[in-house]
């Protein structure tokens, strides 16, 4: 059974929100890039410019989560990451604004130059209680580790906190304080958004392309597409997990999120495409190739991807237009999840493989 969008827009409104950011982002035809790889149509959905400290795809999760975090009466906002995490910017700029304390467990997955840069800079800005901790370079933190340091942790702050929210990385599998998988909703309803936007320029999208990290974009715009029934194809670019085992996660989010809504969809291992050939050298690695193509696309169009994820995401793209994936009149959304205040932090190695490919 199909879902029209007003169906699914009354389902995701038993999810108050707080609001954060302004929408719709925009979106429009990247006409240069498009021109100069001969097709598909290339379509970027900007959600970096989400008006939410510096942008990005987590604000959209945090309006949900942050409803829930004033309901349930916490005074204070914990998470994790890696050192230069947008998700924990992002949460600590949205838990300050509705009032409350921000705690961000850091994680050492690389070594940067630089403390103070880029996202943790902004962090400290926004008076976040910053706690790092140790971690193997270039691998995503096992979970153990994570709830002996995260329980440390909330041991430390209930000396002042009387109800700390945790929330899990990302914001999107539930765990911990949070019940629901709200990030994973927040993506749905940006489908719906999207779905609006296409409507109004007469035409469909053949595929969706953005970078993959926690796994709640995708599962939610995958239901999205799946409950109104488009062709639409999601095509997760992973930038740490290889793709059996992280399809799967996807797929787990996705089903959570189908529950949630009470929507009545089945969802498969096949509804989910994700693709672990452009993580590179690892998770956080900057190599020759994403310095070159931020380096392309801004030439090319004027805005910035970054390091992390985006990069990586435009990489595969342009390598899957080489590949012949796309037809030529096929429509492609790109959506820019945001990530940019990486981008300084990073800046030794952009500029040193620029700097030789240019020599
Ligand atoms: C977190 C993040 C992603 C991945 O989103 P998930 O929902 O965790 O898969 C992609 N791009 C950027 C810039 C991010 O910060």
């Amino acid at each position: 059974m199909g879902y029209s969008v007003n169906d699914i827009r009354e389902k995701i409104q038993n999810y108050p929100r707080v609001k954060l950011i302004h929408s719709p982002t925009s979106l429009y035809k990247l006409e240069n890039l498009t021109e100069a790889l001969g097709g598909p149509e290339i379509y970027i959905k900007r959600d970096d410019i989400t008006e939410l400290a510096f942008g990005g795809n987590k604000s959209r999760k945090l309006e949900f989560i942050l409803k829930d975090v004033q309901n349930k009466k916490a005074d204070s906002v914990v998470t994790w990451a890696s050192l230069q995490s947008n998700w924990c910017l992002q949460t600590a700029a949205a838990a300050r604004k509705i009032g409350l304390i921000p705690v961000l467990v850091l994680f050492e997955t690389y070594d940067l130059p630089e403390f103070y840069d880029g996202n943790i800079l902004l962090d400290f800005l926004v008076d976040a209680e910053i706690k790092t901790r140790e971690a193997e370079k270039g691998e995503v933190v096992k979970e153990e580790k994570v709830q002996e340091v995260m329980e440390e942790v909330i041991n430390e702050i209930k000396e002042w906190s009387h109800l700390p929210y945790v929330i899990p990385v990302g914001g999107s599998k539930p765990g911990w304080s949070m019940e629901k998988p709200y990030g994973a909703i927040g993506y749905v309803n940006a489908f719906l958004e999207l779905a609006d936007q296409v409507e109004e320029q007469d035409g469909g999208m053949d595929y969706i392309i953005h970078a993959s990290g926690s796994g709640g974009t995708q599962a939610g715009l995958v239901v999205g597409a799946k409950a109104l029934r488009k062709k639409t194809k999601i095509v997760g670019i992973s930038v740490s997990d290889e793709k059996e085992s992280f399809s799967k996660e996807i797929l787990d989010i996705g089903r959570e999120t189908v529950k949630s809504l009470g929507l009545d969809i089945p969802l498969e291992r096949d509804d989910i495409t994700v693709m672990d050939d452009y993580i590179g050298e690892g998770y956080g690695m900057v190599t020759k190739e994403v310095a070159e193509i931020i380096s392309y696309v801004a030439q090319k169009e004027g805005f910035y991807l970054d390091p992390v994820y985006t990069g990586k995401a435009m990489i595969a793209l342009v390598d899957l237009i080489k590949k012949g994936y796309f037809r030529k009149d096929d429509r492609v959304v790109f959506i820019h999840t945001g990530g940019t205040p990486a981008l300084f932090p990073h800046k030794h190695q952009l500029t040193e493989y620029l700097i030789k490919s240019l020599a």
